[in-house]
C-alpha cells in the first residue's frame, strides 16, 4: 500500500504501539488509586504531560488532555463563549476552519452569538488585516487555524495576536493547530494564542487523544466535564493512560528527528509538485506552505472517481478532508475555485517515511486515469 494521506491520520510506529500495549497490559492502574500501582500510573500521566508540553512550548500545567482535536476545538470555543456570557457576543473565524470549529460556531449562533466567517483569497490565504477589519467592540473570540488541513496554507496567527493587542481587543485567540503541531514549528508561549488545540493521531499517536493549551489569560476556565476532578478539575474522567503514553512516545519520536524530518517532507513535497504538475491537466490548488500537505486538481475529472480508482490500486489520497466523506469541500468553495478545478481536487499528504518512488507511483496512476477516463465536465 502507498499511503499518501497523512493529513487524515498517520501510521503508528512500532515503538509507539509497544508502549501502548505495555501500558494496557502492565501499567493499567487507575491514576486516582492511592496504592503504588495507581500512583505509578499517575506519575506516567505527569511524565506524558511534561513531554507534550515541552514539545508545544508551554508549562505542563497549561495543558489539558482531551480525547481528540475535535474535542479540544469544541471546548475552546465553548469556554470562551461561557467566559463572555455577560458581555461579548461576536466571534471572528474563517470559512475554511475544520468542521470541529465551524459546527461549534453554528451552534453558538443558535445560542445568540454572531459569527463573522472570513473568506480566503484564491491562493487560500487569510490575512491579519482581514481579522482586524472584522473586529467589533463585542468580539470575544478570534479562532483562526494554524495550518489549513486541505490546502496546507499557514495562517498568520502570531500577527493576528499582535493585531488584537495593538487594537486593544480583549478577545481571546484560539488556534486549531492540529495540522501544525510538529509540522510547522511554533511555541505556545510565543505564538500569542490563548487556546491551542492539538491531536495525537496526526503525528503517529493512536486515535483518541488530544490536548488543549490554556494560556495565562484563560483563568478559571469552565470545566468541560464534571466528575472526579481529573485534569486539574477541568476534564473529569479516568485518564486514558495507554493513549497518553502513545501520544508522549509519538511526540518524542517526531521531536527527536524534527529538523531532518521537516526537510525530508519539504523535499518530498517539492518532488511531488514537480511530478504532478508535469501531467497535462493537473494544476496546483492554493499555495500551502506546510511541508506535508499538497493540493492539486486534475481539472474536470471528478475526484471521487480518482480516489476510488487509485484506492483500488492501493494508493491512498484524499479528495479533501476525510471528514467530508465525499461531500464537496467548504474550503475549495470558499476559495472561489472554478467549477472544473474544484471537481478534480486531490489532497496528497506526506509523512516522514514517504519516498520518491511512492510519488512516482501516484503520478503514473494519475496519468493513467487521465488517459483512460473521460472528464465529466
Ligand atoms: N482540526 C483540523 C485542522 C484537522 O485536520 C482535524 C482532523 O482532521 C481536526 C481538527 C480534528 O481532529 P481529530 O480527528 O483528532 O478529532
Amino acid at each position: 500500500m502507498i499511503y499518501l494521506d497523512h493529513a487524515a491520520t498517520t501510521p503508528v510506529p512500532p515503538e509507539v504501539a509497544d508502549i501502548v500495549r505495555d501500558t494496557l497490559v502492565n501499567h493499567y492502574g487507575n491514576p486516582s488509586s492511592q496504592y503504588p500501582f495507581g500512583q505509578e500510573a499517575k506519575a506516567l500521566v505527569a511524565r506524558c504531560r511534561e513531554t507534550v508540553a515541552d514539545a508545544l512550548g508551554c508549562k505542563a500545567e497549561q495543558l489539558v488532555f482531551t480525547s481528540c482535536g475535535t474535542e479540544s476545538d469544541n471546548w475552546a470555543l465553548r469556554l470562551a463563549a461561557y467566559r463572555a456570557r455577560h458581555g461579548g457576543r461576536h466571534i471572528v473565524t474563517t470559512a475554511v476552519e475544520h468542521s470541529a470549529v465551524l459546527e461549534t460556531c453554528r451552534q453558538l449562533e443558535q445560542d445568540g452569538c454572531a459569527v463573522t466567517y472570513l473568506k480566503p483569497d484564491r491562493s487560500g490565504r487569510i490575512t491579519a488585516a482581514q481579522v482586524a477589519a472584522a473586529l467589533r467592540g463585542d468580539t470575544f473570540l478570534v479562532s483562526v487555524m494554524l495550518v489549513n488541513n486541505e490546502t496546507g496554507c499557514v495562517f498568520p496567527v502570531r500577527e493576528i495576536a499582535d493585531t488584537l493587542r495593538a487594537r486593544g481587543s480583549e478577545a481571546l485567540l484560539h488556534t486549531d493547530a492540529v495540522q501544525g503541531f510538529l509540522k510547522v514549528p511554533f511555541r505556545a508561549d510565543t505564538l500569542g494564542a490563548d487556546l491551542i488545540s492539538v491531536s495525537g493521531h496526526k503525528i503517529g499517536a493512536p486515535k483518541g487523544v488530544g490536548a488543549l493549551y490554556l494560556g495565562e489569560r484563560v483563568k478559571n476556565a469552565r470545566p468541560l466535564l464534571a466528575g472526579g476532578g481529573q485534569e486539574a478539575g477541568l476534564r473529569s474522567g479516568t485518564e486514558a493512560t495507554a493513549q497518553l503514553a502513545g501520544f508522549a512516545e509519538a511526540v518524542r519520536l517526531r521531536s527527536a528527528g524534527l529538523e531532518a524530518s521537516l526537510s525530508h517532507l519539504a523535499a518530498v513535497k517539492a518532488y511531488a509538485l514537480e511530478r504532478l504538475l508535469a501531467i497535462e491537466g493537473v494544476v496546483r490548488v492554493g499555495e500551502g506552505e506546510a511541508p506535508h500537505i499538497l493540493s492539486v486538481s486534475l481539472v474536470g475529472y471528478p475526484s471521487a472517481n480518482i480516489v476510488e480508482e487509485l484506492g483500488a490500486q492501493g494508493i491512498c489520497v484524499s479528495a479533501g478532508s476525510a471528514c467530508h466523506r465525499g461531500r464537496a469541500s467548504h474550503v475549495y468553495e470558499a476559495m472561489g475555485l472554478d467549477k472544473r478545478v474544484k471537481a478534480g481536487v486531490l489532497r496528497v499528504s506526506f509523512g516522514p517515511e514517504t519516498t520518491r518512488e511512492e510519488i512516482d507511483a501516484l503520478a503514473d496512476a494519475l496519468r493513467a486515469h487521465r488517459d483512460t477516463r473521460f472528464p465529466m465536465l
